[in-house]
């Protein structure tokens, strides 16, 4: 087991992570290495899994689902409860952990640290009772939520450990077992909190287990898993759906997104700047639900730049790890150049930059938050999505018109409307083709709210019991009197 001391020491030492599967520790003979993207350095290595790793932890969660299954569901409540505790006690571990290999700043990393708790404890309450919908005294029809099997887990490098929770929690409280893979770039804390979790779950109800693309690729076509629950890029939800088709497993696909904020007339540049900066560089932008496009009203426009831009001038970006820095690095070499050639794309269309516009001389993937002045509807920084702090603001003076330009994407993650006139900003939301719509705010979520993306940005809901049915399947059951 990794001990908490251990974890916090982990810069630059070469402790070796390991998988959990049927409630053991277990290391490969070949690792990868987790790199700190604020330093590029090496923090840990971890193991890379072969097929011959799936099947045993398939196998294993196939063997506890049962037991599992049949539990009282106050027991996998109580679990999940227990696996909340144990994240809470290790506070101070997660947080550095989660910085060290994400590269978030202490807030950021709070945020999800405290929000995987807060998952765990209210899907603890969570649950799905039988339906009776007919009982007229000859017939009687119940129907209720019966558990899929084996649950695979496939997640991102952004929100590694919340995102895991937002799988494990609902699969486990409706009675599956589970094998989670996450992200190659930041497998280190679902890890190390599949090492935690056997202290409470029988073994193998939840195995977690790492390794690279193709791991991933594996757990979508085997026979022994009954449902794919995958947060991660539309080129790769489409991979997953296409090898899911082997055996008809049900899907959760939580994808990217281009989300617009449309501003109205009517709002106060300057008291809505620093909001709307966050919700577009939050987590140095490496967010699904970042603010990608933001509309401004040509009658605003100017004074909410200047206001933009000065803000932005205010913000620290640096090593997450030290204090009062309040925006990290990106957090892998893959998305640094990514957005490395989006930024070198404006520059040679002759995009006004505002602020930033080259990454900074410096280790690590940093690149300053960024602001691009009403760049041209069909350019790169609009269309694509960046997942980098580049933010192209874009003029507007006609609302029918600014609603075409903001539906006028493949995705539908989400979107935010902001106005005085709450009532004109809630017309506007109900012509947005996305999944939510916040109004004056930005990523709230919550347990009890369902999130899903509409369009290419996904299928399927995560979060409310509308989520948690998302981990059954329905059964019908009809009985009559015996007729004689
Ligand atoms: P990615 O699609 O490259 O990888 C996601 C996960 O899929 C990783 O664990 C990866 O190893 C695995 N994977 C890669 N190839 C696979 C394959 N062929 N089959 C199965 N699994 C495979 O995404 P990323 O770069 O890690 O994350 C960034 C993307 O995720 C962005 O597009 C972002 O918008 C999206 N995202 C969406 C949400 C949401 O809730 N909608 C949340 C966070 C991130």
């Amino acid at each position: 087991m990794v001990k908490a001391a251990t974890v916090l020491n982990q810069e630059h030492s070469t402790y070796d992570f390991a998988m959990t599967i049927n409630g053991s520790r277990v290391l490969t003979d070949e690792f990868d290495v987790a790199i700190n993207p604020a330093t590029e350095q090496p923090i840990g290595r971890f193991p890379v899994a072969n097929r011959h790793h799936l099947d045993l932890a398939v196998s294993s969660a196939r063997a506890a689902f049962p037991a599992w299954r049949d539990s009282e569901v106050s027991v996998r409540q109580q679990a999940l409860t227990s696996l909340a505790d144990l994240i809470a006690e290790n506070m101070e571990a997660f947080l550095t952990l989660l910085t060290t290999e994400q590269g978030k700043p202490r807030e950021g990393a709070e945020w999800e640290i405290g929000g995987s708790i807060y998952w765990l404890r209210e899907i603890a309450k969570q649950s799905l009772p039988e339906e009776v919908v007919r009982d007229d005294g000859e017939n009687r029809v119940v129907t209720r939520f019966t558990s899929i099997g084996v649950i695979g887990g496939i997640t991102p490098w952004n929100f590694p450990l919340l995102l895991a929770v937002w799988k494990i929690a609902p699969a486990l409280v409706a009675g599956n077992t589970m094998v989670l893979k996450p992200s190659p770039y930041t497998p280190l804390c679902t890890l190390w909190f599949g090492e935690l979790a056997q202290k409470v779950l029988p073994p193998g109800v939840l195995n977690i287990i790492s390794g690279g693309n193709d791991l991933g690729q594996w757990m979508t076509e085997h026979p022994g898993i009954g449902k794919i629950a995958f947060t991660g890029s539309t080129a790769t939800g489409k991979k997953v759906m296409q090898s899911a088709a082997i055996n008809l497993k049900r899907l959760t696909l939580e994808l990217g997104g281009n989300d617009p904020a449309i501003v109205l007339p009517d709002v106060d540049p300057k008291a809505i700047a620093k909001d709307l900066f966050w919700a577009s560089f939050q987590n140095s932008a490496q967010f699904c639900v970042a603010t990608k496009r933001l509309y401004v009203h040509e009658d605003i426009y100017e004074p909410l730049v200047s206001a933009l831009v000065d803000y932005a001038r205010s913000v620290r970006v640096d090593n997450g790890i030290l204090p009062g820095s309040q925006l990290g690095p990106l957090q892998n070499r893959m998305q640094y150049e990514k957005v490395c050639d989006l930024l070198e794309d404006s520059v040679s269309q002759g995009h006004q930059v505002l602020a930033g516009g080259a990454p900074l001389d410096r280790p690590g993937y940093f690149i300053p938050v960024t602001l691009i002045n009403n760049p041209p509807e069909d350019s790169r920084c609009v269309v694509e999505e960046a997942f980098g702090p580049v933010l192209p603001i874009l003029k507007y003076r006609d609302i029918d018109d600014v609603i075409k330009r903001a539906n006028d994407t493949v995705y539908g993650l989400a979107a935010s409307v902001w106005a005085a006139d709450v009532e004109k900003a809630r017309a506007v939301a109900r012509k947005i083709e996305a999944g939510t719509v916040w109004i004056n705010q930005v990523h709230v979520f919550g347990p009890d709210i369902a999130f899903g993306g509409q369009k290419q940005s996904g299928m399927g809901i995560e979060n409310s019991l509308h989520g948690l049915a998302e981990y059954c399947d329905m059964q019908t059951i009809m009985e009559r009197p015996l007729q004689q």
